[in-house]
Formats: C-alpha cells, sequence, structure tokens
C-alpha cells in the first residue's frame, strides 16, 4: 500500500544510509518507523526507549537535515517509542493485537507449578544495566536446523552451568549474518541463567556497554560500572561490531580480561569474524578468538518451514483463527530466503491480513502480500582488500598506487571506482573504507561514490566496467 509518505520516507532513509553508512544505519535506523506526517511535524517511532534517547542525541540533526532535504516544509521531528504492536503494518491502519508475547514467569526448568517470582527476571535484569529482553527469544522458542547446531548447544550448555563449575569455552563467539538468531539465542541464555537466580547474566548490547561507560565516565561513577560489570558470572554482549572509541575498546578489553581470569563466562555475538574486527584492538581480537568461535549459517529451506511453523502455533494461543495452509508456508520458506526477521515479517503480515479482512489466507494472498519481502540472493561477501586488488589490475595501477596521495587522472578514476565497490560490495561504513583506502576522510569516500554514482548513469562503458568488476568479485 504505498503512500506519497510513505515513499517519501523511503527516500529519507536512503540519503540517511549514505550519510551515516550502512553499519550506522541498520544499527539505528533500520526499525525506525513512520507513524505519521502532521504538518511540519513528521512522527517517526523505534521500538525501544534506549534507541530513542541515542538516536536523539546523535543523529536527531542528520534525520532533520535529511528529511528537509526532500521536504523543505518540515520543521520539526517527534520520536516515540512503539509498544509492541505489529511492526510490519503501513501507518494509518490502526493496530491489531500482538504476536504472542510468552509469560515470563514460565518455570524454565520445566517442573513443577509454574513459579512467580517475587520481581519479574526482566527487572531485575534492567536493574542491573541489562539491555531490554525480549520475552519471545528463548530457547524454547528457538529452532535448531543445520546451521546453528553447534551454536545452540555451545549457547545451552553456557547457560546451564552452575556458578562454580569450570568454564568450557571462554568467550563464547557467535558469529553470523544478519538475521540469523544471534540475539534470540543471547537472549535465551539471559532469560535462562535469570530464572535460576544462582548466577547473575546481564546481557548488553555494545552499544548499550558504550553508552553506560560513557555516561558512568560523565558522571564520574566509571569505577562503579567497572564493579557492577565485574560482579556478573554471565557477561553476555550482542553486536560487538559497533563497540567503537579508543576509550571503550580499552575498558572492554579490562572488561573481558577481569572476567575470563576470575573463571566467570563471557558471551559475544558479532556479525563477522574475531579476525575481521578492524576497529578493534589485536589484543582483544586475539582473546576473543581464543574461546570458542562458531558461525551460525544461512537458514535453510527446511529450518525456515520449521520457524514459520512453531510461529504460527505460538500465534494461535492469542488468535486462535490463525490457520495458515501449509502450502502457504512452504511457499513462504521458499521465497522468503536467509533473513528470520524478514520470516517475522511475513507472517506478520498474514495476521494482520486476515484480521483486518477476515478472509481466510490463500496462495493468492500470500504472493501479494510478501511480494517485497522477496530478496536476491546475498552477494557472497568481499574484502576490500579483493577489490583493490582487481580494480588495480584492471585499470594497470599498483595497489600502492590507489592507497597512495597520488591525484593523477589514471589514479584517481580508478581509487574513486574501488571505493565505490567498497560502499556497494560490502557491509563497511565509510570511514572504515576511508581508513582503508590511505586513512582518507569519510567524506572523501562519499564524494567518491556519489561521483561514481553519477557517471554510471550516463557513460554506458563505465557501468560495464563496474558490472564486469563486480562479477568477478562475486564469483
Ligand atoms: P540477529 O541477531 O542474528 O540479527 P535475531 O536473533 O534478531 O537475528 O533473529 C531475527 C528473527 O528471526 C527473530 O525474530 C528470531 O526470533 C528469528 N529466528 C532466527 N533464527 C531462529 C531460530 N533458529 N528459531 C526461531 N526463530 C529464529
Ligand atoms: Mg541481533
Amino acid at each position: 500500500m504505498p503512500n506519497p509518505d510513505q515513499e517519501r520516507w523511503s527516500r529519507v532513509k536512503e540519503r540517511l544510509r549514505t550519510v551515516v553508512g550502512e553499519n550506522v544505519f541498520s544499527s539505528w535506523f533500520a526499525r525506525m518507523e513512520l507513524e505519521s506526517s502532521e504538518g511540519d511535524t513528521i512522527k517517526l517511532s523505534v521500538p525501544t526507549r534506549f534507541l530513542k534517547s541515542w538516536v536523539q542525541s546523535h543523529y536527531a540533526e542528520k534525520l532533520l537535515e535529511c528529511w528537509q532535504s526532500e521536504q523543505s516544509t518540515v520543521g520539526r521531528i517527534e520520536l516515540t517509542v512503539r509498544s509492541a504492536v505489529i511492526r510490519t503494518l503501513p501507518p494509518k491502519v490502526k493496530p491489531v493485537e500482538t504476536l504472542p508475547v510468552r509469560s515470563e514467569f514460565r518455570d524454565t526448568r520445566g517442573f513443577g507449578e509454574p513459579r512467580m517470582p517475587s520481581t519479574p527476571i526482566s527487572a531485575v535484569h534492567e536493574a542491573l544495566g541489562g539491555s531490554p529482553l525480549d520475552p519471545r527469544l528463548t530457547f524454547d522458542s528457538f529452532v535448531v536446523g543445520r546451521s546453528n547446531t553447534l551454536a545452540h548447544a555451545a549457547a545451552k550448555q553456557v547457560s546451564q552451568a552452575h556458578a562454580g563449575d569450570a568454564v568450557m569455552f571462554n568467550p563464547l563467539y557467535i558469529h553470523a549474518g544478519v538475521g540469523l538468531g544471534k540475539t534470540h539465542l543471547l537472549q535465551s541464555i539471559a532469560w535462562a541463567g535469570n530464572a535460576g537466580a544462582e548466577r547473575k547474566v546481564l546481557y548488553l548490547t555494545a552499544e548499550r556497554f558504550m553508552y553506560s561507560f560513557v555516561s558512568a565516565l560523565r558522571t564520574q561513577n566509571a569505577l562503579v560500572f567497572k564493579d557492577t560489570l565485574r560482579t556478573i558470572d554471565v557477561l553476555v554482549i550482542d553486536d560487538l561490531q559497533f563497540l567503537q572509541g579508543k576509550s571503550t575498546q580499552q575498558e572492554f578489553c579490562h572488561t573481558l580480561n577481569a572476567l575470563i581470569d576470575a573463571g566467570r563466562q563471557v558471551v559475544i555475538a558479532a556479525d563477522r569474524p574475531p579476525s575481521d574486527l578492524e576497529t578493534l584492538d589485536e589484543r582483544v581480537r586475539s582473546r576473543l578468538a581464543g574461546g570458542l568461535v562458531v558461525e551460525m549459517g544461512v537458514l535453510g529451506e527446511e529450518l525456515r518451514l520449521e520457524i514459520l511453523k512453531a510461529r504460527v502455533a505460538a500465534a494461535k494461543h492469542h488468535h486462535p483463527g490463525f490457520d495458515v495452509p501449509l502450502q502457504v508456508l512452504g511457499f513462504i520458506a521458499k521465497i522468503v530466503t536467509h533473513n528470520g526477521r524478514d520470516l517475522e515479517g511475513a507472517l506478520n503480515r498474514l495476521l494482520a491480513n486476515s484480521k483486518l479482512n477476515g478472509q481466510p489466507i490463500t496462495l493468492e494472498m500470500a504472493e501479494r502480500e510478501v511480494r517485497d519481502l522477496i530478496r536476491p540472493q546475498e552477494p557472497r561477501r568481499v574484502k576490500i582488500e579483493e577489490i583493490q586488488r582487481i580494480v588495480a589490475r584492471q585499470y594497470n595501477v599498483s595497489r600502492a598506487d590507489l592507497l597512495s596521495s597520488r591525484r593523477t587522472a589514471n589514479v584517481v578514476r580508478p581509487r574513486q571506482v574501488a571505493m565505490y565497490l567498497a560502499k556497494t560490495l560490502t557491509l563497511r561504513s565509510l570511514p572504515e573504507i576511508g581508513r582503508r583506502f590511505g586513512g582518507r576522510d569519510h567524506t572523501t569516500v562519499l564524494h567518491a561514490v556519489r561521483k561514481i554514482e553519477h557517471l554510471v548513469g550516463n557513460d554506458n562503458a563505465l557501468a560495464e566496467e563496474i558490472e564486469t568488476l563486480k562479477r568477478q568479485l562475486q564469483e
């Protein structure tokens, strides 16, 4: 259901993506949604309070600027935290109920009457300074398949250990692409661990770690912050690739060493292996690589189907009429590839649609609803060095030329092409790309990307050249 506001919002997002880079964009803006636009005010929402305050304090101006370049009459952007409504619904349609939320009071040890702790687990967890936990992300709802068996087993092992047990692998480091279940596994550890109350398990996103540390420094509470962290039995850090800033990284390194040396468990997730965390100190990387490093692969079709079935079964508790024919599930599992988030999105749409129209779910409806979730096969991960090597060969210059400060035309253009390819074929941010091209500024990279984008539109020969390079790199 495209409407002008939504279309404008899509364009604003594209601008933002270029301005802040893919990494920043996907961590702070990917889950931002347009709620409404009234007069000169745009209302946007994000799923957590933390996201709201971070975006407000770091990106408010950029956001407004990007919006104003699409619509100059906008004067104000208002950010709200949305409640757990169906996220994929377009705005202005009244939200229907959410997919079921699991009770956090269940006895996760699986025996006896459901326990009713005096304080909910999430409250205890938040009091420790942890990031919010999603009650749906537990071991019970995690479907095990070929691509995640090892990661799941290791996570389970960590969550079942007792205080004082010898730690088997430390840190446990799980890496995988977006939407493949890292956060789900990590939060499962937090839920399971804190249900026992024997050990303190703290789940923190790397951003939260940064944010807490920086605010502790500001209020001169850094010591309290350090001490609190060092009393944790199991420290779980999500999205480590976003850990930035020298002093934060140092602090992280100290915490990591202190915990591991004291025999406490550390669990980490990131979107790449330790060796590829280029902005981290070499010592931290090797410490991270020294435990158990497990990769989770893409979700195979079978696993996708199982996840969908489990989701529907869970949804049925709250929406008894929610029937999805197996054929439809099979269809979604086939075409919505790779990403668990899109699977969830697809089901939410079907649920919303059947609730709003009261119609049974058919294959035809499914096809219509999930069309835009179909993505082409994800390209192979490409390394910046590879791009530099292949571009240098193509234009008959050396890789050193590309990294040098030479500004002759025969080097400038290949360098711009290489930067452009680095931006389009990798997930590296502009500043990171700048660093890898002889320590250039991110604005130089942005300029190169825009320049080539512009040229490709007008110059067929160049467009073809770039296509050929892309093919060579992705084969
Ligand atoms: P990541 O943190 O790796 O980006 P998430 O853990 O947020 O991914 O997973 C994205 C979505 O896919 C979540 O809704 C999650 O519950 C679901 N998901 C991913 N893997 C599984 C799985 N093995 N079983 C059940 N749900 C899964
Ligand atoms: Mg995640």
